[in-house]
């Protein structure tokens, strides 16, 4: 048994309790409350709280950081990227994974939901040093061919590594990319196999364009390369997913940026998560987004960063401190619970992860703090800089050590001008 002492203790899920104690066994918290007087690894001036879960990322595009300029429309941004994709071998997507991996640590993420578009390359990665949930990207724009053979296939390869923390799910991409079919086989797969399921949805005006008016760039866009657009001028994104009966109750929305009064109605009900990335909303200069609304009408809301082609860093303290700011009347404790308690029960993990609980996983960081207890919740969402101390299942991490032996090459692309 060790036992972690600090000067505050912020356990998410309940309040927070000065000189607090943590008694880990086997990865596992086995108590936690007011330190007694044992034993203890004492980490002084700090606030020990659940490590972070970013709900949404693309760890294969870490190397695409200011690649793209901030100010690019939707369809230009996609455009983009693929050429961007088209420059990269494997080992460069196996650098920027381990490079996404660094990043997140050093910023106290300890979990990540990966949107992976390269499944084949788990084979040659070590076990990851952050507890990842890898969505199984599907799209058939172009093509490609998912079955559920393939997916099995994948499901059981993550199941025999040893040592890997987290998960298997899937992604279908989003309605323009991924047809109904796919998304029919994706849904068929996760209630077999109870796994979550996450989609891109309703993410930009050109999408929300395309399927309600059959009009704009991403139509022309994806037209010219074949799609057949039949399932568009009919609906909202969100109605036309929602009527081709594509999702289990429980799916992560991510985005859910241009939606219409109906939307709401065919929403409620469904114990959706929505997931929502601000700095990248930010990057592409979008509007208000309704988190307001999210919350009062009780969604499971979370926070995420979506990828480094359309953010600046893999930092879920900036995305809670950017989320602060554009919605000031939202209380830092419920950002944070955005980025903790949230996530973990979207993809089925309440009481386990992102919260100081009998039985939870021992996924922890400390934040400086010396400060009086009034001003926790605002010591810890305003906090910059590395996150200095993490532990991941029991065992401390140091984001500076994982995967060096496959970071060999500095990968470096050229940035847009
Ligand atoms: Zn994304």
């Amino acid at each position: 048994m060790k036992t972690l002492r600090a000067r505050m203790l912020y356990p998410c899920s309940s309040p927070p309790v000065e000189d607090g104690m943590v008694c880990i066994e086997s990865g596992v918290i086995r108590s936690w409350g007011r330190w007694d007087g044992r034993p203890a690894e004492d980490l002084g001036e700090v606030v020990l709280i659940p490590g972070l879960i970013n709900a949404h990322c693309h760890l294969d595009y870490s190397v695409m950081r200011g690649a793209i300029l901030p100010n690019a429309s939707f369809s230009q941004w996609i455009r983009r990227i693929n050429d961007l994709k088209r420059t990269l071998d494997d080992d460069d997507y196996l650098e920027s994974i381990a490079a996404g991996f660094r990043e997140l640590l050093a910023h106290g993420t300890t979990s990540v939901f990966n949107i992976e578009s390269f499944p084949e390359l788990m084979v040659r990665m070590p076990a990851p040093p952050v507890r990842t949930w890898w969505f199984y990207e599907m799209m058939d724009v172009r093509n490609r061919t998912h079955t559920e053979d393939v997916v099995a296939g994948a499901l059981s390869f993550f199941e025999e590594r040893k040592g890997w923390l987290g998960g298997f799910a899937l992604s279908p991409h989003a309605p323009y990319t991924t047809s109904p079919d796919l998304y029919r086989l994706a849904r068929f797969c996760c209630e077999k196999y109870g796994m979550p399921l996450m989609t891109h949805l309703a993410e930009s005006d050109e999408e929300f364009e395309m399927f309600r008016y059959a009009g704009g760039p991403l139509h022309s866009f994806l037209a010219s390369l074949g799609r057949n657009m039949s399932d568009t001028g009919i609906g909202s994104p969100v109605a036309s997913l929602l009527s081709a009966d594509a999702l289990p109750d429980g799916s992560l929305l991510t985005h859910m940026n241009f939606l219409e009064e109906g939307d709401w109605d065919l929403l409620r009900g469904r114990r959706f998560s929505i997931i929502h990335c601000p700095c990248c909303h930010e990057y592409f200069g979008r509007g208000p987004f309704p988190l307001e609304r999210f919350l009062r009408e009780g969604f499971n809301v979370c926070l995420g960063t979506d990828s480094l082609a359309s953010n600046r860093e893999l930092n879920m303290f900036a995305e809670m401190q950017c989320a602060a700011r554009r919605h000031p009347e939202v209380a830092p404790e419920t950002l944070l619970e955005m980025a903790t308690l949230n996530p973990a029960k979207a993809i089925g993990m309440g009481g386990k992860l992102g919260e100081i609980t009998e039985a939870a996983e021992a996924d922890l960081i400390a934040v400086p703090y010396a400060g009086p207890a009034e001003n926790l919740h605002e010591a810890i969402l305003t906090h910059s800089g590395a996150v200095d101390w993490v532990m991941v299942g029991g065992k401390q991490v140091f984001s500076d050590s994982v995967f060096r032996k496959i970071g060999q090459r500095p990968l470096s692309l050229k940035t847009e001008h």
